[in-house]
């Protein structure tokens, strides 16, 4: 299925201007670039080039353009809603441009390209003495790029922020391969719209950001780790906002578990230990650091804990005592999302409401797709400090794979109608792509989907940046070429 077919082959003009050996026709060489991780979708390309420089990627955005061949980027190809995925055109992959270009550790800052490994940004700051914080499951393998692509967040955000937060200025190749140069370090900058933030989570839409300016932090010197048991999601919030009070930026990470989401990771995640002695319905997990290294973390942690147990607030939990203890405790979650599809088919939704109606969503919609599906298994973890949920839905024992996954959409109506109801985003932190753009469409404000048109009219008026994802914005044609989202 080819959305536009190019009007001349391009292929000669992309060796020419990157080198032969970097230009992928081979099928069997393309096959990595065209599924995504979930295998929900998988595309076709004419080829993948894989540039070596920004001038390199400005050629082939030319090259493209003249011939009117869609182009999508692809970073580390770790995104969860097929927004990297080609249906025509070329795949524009960034992993060679990975090359940390500079470390500022008095602006406290790092200028790096857009294929470096997230892991290998984090080992740069380390080694310059300093912190990044973005963290995600998949950071061996995503890359800069696709982060800031997908404004990503993970298990930092309550206290540093998410990708966008964490950027001060950015490179990208415009759809007309021209080359904005947005590379500032500052921190004030008030000189007319801040077109950073446009690229920023435009999922290859807008421009292919090729290299970025981030911000450095102080190394965290001292963590406190703890895995506590609790009956409801409301006991979770309720701790959280006491933890919050006394502890403010302290507190790093504030993670809901449910006890079929521990299960599996008991069940399937290698090395995972049962951290307490018995079961309970829900588990927190919790994280205290401090650049200082005088303060007594694990002391003020056991005391608000031990305050807590008095109080019946929760029901039991572990600090762990060493670095080793605390890295195992991270790993029952970090395994979270692999292990789901060792339960058969998996419906997941990644969604955002205001923290004070995180546990009222919980309930709500777990209650409501019970209901509409008797022995269904619902995994609700995640990020309950930013109000970021995986909703995530495992099928009845026995059902058939293929016929549970083609109820996602009566789903995705029954959990985002809950989530827009209480003023929440349906597209918390993994992005649109494809998999959430006709939901988009359903709940966005009318006006800001014309908004969005309008910026994509004027920044690719071609239409040749990753077209039909995240909001329609072409004619029918497309609309009909591109799978739909997931119903
Ligand atoms: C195990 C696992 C755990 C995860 N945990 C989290 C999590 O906690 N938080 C979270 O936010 N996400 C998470 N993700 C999702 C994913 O890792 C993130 O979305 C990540 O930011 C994608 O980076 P990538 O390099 O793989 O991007 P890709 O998958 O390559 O691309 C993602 C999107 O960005 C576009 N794009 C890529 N590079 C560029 C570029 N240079 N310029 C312009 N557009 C570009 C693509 O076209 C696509 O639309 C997880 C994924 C997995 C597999």
């Amino acid at each position: 299925m080819t959305i536009h077919a190019p009007k001349r082959d391009i292929l000669p003009d992309l060796a020419a201007a990157i080198g032969e050996k970097h230009v992928l026709s081979a099928e069997t060489d393309m096959a990595p670039y065209l599924v995504e991780e979930r295998g929900l979708y998988r595309g076709e390309a004419l080829a993948v080039a894989r540039p070596g420089s920004t001038e390199e990627v400005a050629e082939v955005v030319r090259i493209c353009a003249r011939a009117g061949v869609p182009i999508v980027a692809q970073s580390g190809n770790t995104g969860l809603v097929g927004g990297g995925v080609p249906f025509g055109g070329i795949v524009l992959s960034l992993a060679r441009l990975d090359r940390v270009r500079a470390v500022d550790p008095v602006n406290a800052t790092m200028t790096v390209e857009a294929g470096c490994i997230l892991a290998r940004v984090q080992e740069a700051a380390d080694a310059a003495g300093a912190f990044f914080p973005l963290s995600l499951g998949s950071e061996g393998s995503c890359r800069i790029g696709g982060n800031l692509a997908t404004n990503a967040g993970g298990t930092a955000v309550l206290r540093y922020g998410n990708a966008r937060e964490l950027t001060l200025g950015l490179e990208v190749v415009l759809a007309d391969g021209r080359i904005w140069n947005g590379l500032k370090g500052l921190r004030k900058d008030n000189t007319g719209y801040d077109l950073k933030h446009l690229f920023i989570g435009s999922e290859g839409t807008l421009g292919i950001i090729t290299a970025a300016v981030l911000k450095l932090f102080p190394k965290p010197r001292l963590r406190a780790t703890a895995f506590v048991a609790v009956d409801t999601p409301h006991a979770a919030l309720t701790l959280f906002e006491r933890l919050r009070a006394a502890h403010g930026d302290q507190l790093t990470a504030f993670e809901y578990i449910p006890r079929f989401g521990l299960e599996m990771v008991l069940r399937h995640a290698p090395g995972a230990v049962r951290p307490l002695e018995s079961e309970y319905p829900g588990y927190a997990l919790i994280e205290l650091s401090s650049p200082q290294d005088h303060a007594d973390l694990a002391e003020a942690l056991e005391t608000i804990l031990g305050a807590a147990l008095e109080d019946g607030l929760i029901q039991d939990a572990t600090i762990a005592a060493s670095e080793a203890q605390a890295n195992a405790l991270w790993h029952l979650r970090e395994s979270l999302s692999e292990v789901q599809r060792q339960e058969g088919g998996s419906i997941k939704h990644d969604v955002a409401v205001p923290v004070s109606r995180v546990a009222d969503f919980i309930d709500a919609a777990s209650a409501a797709c019970e209901a509409a599906m008797p022995g269904l298994r619902v995994c609700a973890f995640g990020h309950v400090g930013d109000g970021n949920v995986h909703f995530n839905l495992s099928q009845p024992v026995g059902m058939d794979k293929a016929a549970f996954i083609a109820e996602w959409g009566r789903f995705n109506r029954i959990i985002h109608d809950i989530v827009h109801e209480m003023g929440g985003s349906i597209a918390a932190e993994h992005g649109v792509g494809l998999i959430k753009r006709d939901e988009l469409v359903h709940y966005k404000d009318p006006v800001a989907i014309d908004l969005m048109r309008a910026v994509k009219a004027a920044l690719d008026p071609q239409g040749i940046l990753n077209p039909g994802k995240v909001v329609p914005s072409a004619g029918p044609e497309i609309l009909d070429a591109i799978p739909r989202a997931v119903r």
